[in-house]
């Protein structure tokens, strides 16, 4: 692999690169954070269907409220 920055060759288990000290991410690591993402996707969902819910429960509510007056 080489450094992203100055195209310096570096060994396989380089964190940082020998020339600028760059820090090299590995192709590994970049995986590693999709699993990330779609946690924080599904952690959005999750939220967005929360708001919904109770918007829809707000909704009820209001219009229970003019069915007494
Ligand atoms: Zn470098």
């Amino acid at each position: 692999m080489e450094c992203p920055k100055c195209g310096l060759k570096l060994r396989r288990e380089a964190k940082f690169c020998d020339q600028c000290g760059t820090k090299v991410i590995k192709p590994e690591e970049v995986i590693d954070l999709s699993p990330i993402l779609l946690k924080l996707l599904e952690g959005l969902g999750t939220g967005l269907k929360f708001l919904g819910g109770t918007i829809q429960e707000w909704a009820g509510s209001s219009r229970e409220k003019k069915k007494d007056e």
